[in-house]
Parts: C-alpha cells; sequence; structure tokens
C-alpha cells in the first residue's frame, strides 16, 4: 500500500441550496496528524463542508484534492478506500446488532451501500470474521466500550452511541477522520474522554476535521481553526490567533 495522503485540501468551494449559499467560496487544508476544528454559529455551513468532502453534494464551483491528487466531487463510495471516514450528528446504527457488529460494518462497509446490506452480508464464519471482530474488539476497547460488545446496540445510551460511531470509522484505518459534532450531548467528564480519544487518534497519524460547537473542546484540543460565517471564512489559525480575533469573539463566542 502507498502511503497514506497527508493533507486534504479544499479550493474555492462554492455549493447553493436554492437561493441560499451554504458555501461561499471555501478553502481548507486537513492535514495528518493534525486536529483542525470548524466551528461557526448555526447555519455556517459546516456540517455541508463535511457532506462535500463525504461526497454527498457536489458543489457548483471548486475543487478537493488529497496530495494534489484530485478528490472527485459528488462521489461518496470511494470515500473509505480513500482513507475518508466520518461520523454523523445523528448516530447510525443497527438496532437489533450487537454494538460489535455494528463495528464491523466499519470494516466492510465501502464494498456496501448501506449499513444494513453490509450488517447482512458480513463474513459469518472463517478468519476472515474472526479478524474483523478481533479488530473491532481493538476498536472498541479504544473508545472505552470493550464491555458493551455483546449488547444489542439499541440499548445503548446516546453518549455511548457517539462513541461506537468513532469507532466503526477506525476500523477503516482512515488517514482523515470527519466528526460531525462529537460532544453534542455528552456530560463534562464524556467530553473529557472524547478529548483524550481524538488526541489518541491524531498521535496515530490521522488528519482529523472536527465540527462542534463546543469552544472549549475545540480551543483546547486543536492545532488549527477555522471560523466559517455565512458559508466564507471569517477566522483561521492557532486556537491563540483565532481567539484573540476579535470579529470571532464578538460574531462567535458572543463576548
Ligand atoms: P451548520 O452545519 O454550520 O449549522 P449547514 O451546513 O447545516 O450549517 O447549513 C448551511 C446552510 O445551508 C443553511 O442556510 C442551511 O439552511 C442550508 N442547507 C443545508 N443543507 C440543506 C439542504 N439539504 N437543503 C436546503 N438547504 C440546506
Amino acid at each position: 500500500q502507498a502511503h497514506p495522503p497527508t493533507t486534504l485540501s479544499l479550493r474555492g468551494i462554492v455549493l447553493s441550496f436554492g437561493g441560499v449559499r451554504a458555501i461561499n467560496g471555501l478553502d481548507l487544508d486537513v492535514r495528518s496528524g493534525e486536529i483542525h476544528g470548524l466551528i461557526g454559529p448555526n447555519g455556517s455551513g459546516k456540517t455541508t463542508t463535511l457532506n462535500v468532502i463525504s461526497g454527498y453534494y457536489r458543489p457548483e464551483q471548486g475543487t478537493m484534492a488529497l496530495d494534489g491528487a484530485p478528490l472527485p466531487a459528488g462521489v461518496s463510495t470511494d470515500r473509505a478506500s480513500r482513507g475518508i471516514a466520518r461520523t454523523f450528528q445523528t448516530p447510525r446504527l443497527i438496532g437489533e446488532a450487537s454494538v460489535l457488529e455494528n463495528v464491523m460494518i466499519g470494516g466492510t462497509a465501502h464494498c456496501h451501500s448501506t449499513f444494513a446490506e453490509a450488517l447482512f452480508r458480513l463474513p459469518r464464519h472463517c478468519a476472515e470474521e474472526r479478524e474483523l471482530a478481533e479488530r473491532a474488539q481493538l476498536a472498541l476497547r479504544a473508545v472505552g466500550l470493550v464491555g458493551l460488545a455483546e449488547v444489542r446496540a439499541d440499548r445503548l445510551q446516546h453518549s455511548e452511541l457517539r462513541f461506537m460511531e468513532i469507532a466503526r470509522a477506525l476500523m477503516q484505518r482512515p488517514a482523515f477522520l470527519l466528526l460531525d459534532e462529537p460532544a453534542a450531548g455528552l456530560s463534562a467528564e464524556e467530553i473529557r474522554h472524547l478529548a483524550t480519544l481524538v488526541r489518541a487518534i491524531r498521535e496515530g497519524g490521522t488528519g482529523v476535521l472536527l465540527v462542534e460547537h463546543h469552544a472549549d473542546l475545540i480551543f483546547d484540543i486543536c492545532e488549527h481553526v477555522t471560523v466559517l460565517n455565512l458559508g466564507a471564512i471569517l477566522a483561521a489559525g492557532t486556537p491563540g490567533e483565532v481567539r484573540a480575533h476579535k470579529e470571532v469573539v464578538s460574531a462567535y463566542l458572543g463576548a
């Protein structure tokens, strides 16, 4: 296998819904081994940006690349093979399957169009299933859910589902991981656990793009922060630089 890509770049991305410019000329670079925070008020284009990178939306203008190699827009089925994994604002699960199976799906989902199909087609015997299950156990251990592997996923609490989604994404051994509001609904202690986990993922060399409302978490763990407003960059830089930016402080941080 070739070296994983080290930079995911967006240049001049424009995307409208009806008359609304959700993203208005966005440039963004996410690098390996770096946590890049994407913040901004509701409706500023954060989730849309993740959806463009994931290939769910095709922008009207702009390009994406992995180390300069074009990343096709509007194609979501190839993202896993290109090393890009994500989680969703609302955790996705197959309730009647075990937590372990829900995580195992992450090791195969790129071959299938839906999680249900991936579950149906999980290998049911042989070394392949054992290998997937062992990797899923390791991913569950990494996120702190190993004791719940055999529990039905619909028995998990909301916060546990968020960590289960991260475990599933880690099954892809992603070069880049896109996290959509992973701290939403988590307690202060769970957010500390999340911070430790995301840092560990970074230490493993993965580049993390973190969409989050929880400003303290962003300023605590990110190397780089981009602040969006109306689909464009209001400020970008280190947490210190972004915090010092007057417009950001008044428009976003409300101080
Ligand atoms: P954020 O994640 O920062 O809250 P979004 O990316 O969800 O912002 O939304 C950016 C803008 O695009 C908003 O004005 C939102 O209403 C609009 N938008 C997002 N998704 C859709 C969609 N599927 N259809 C129509 N408008 C959308």
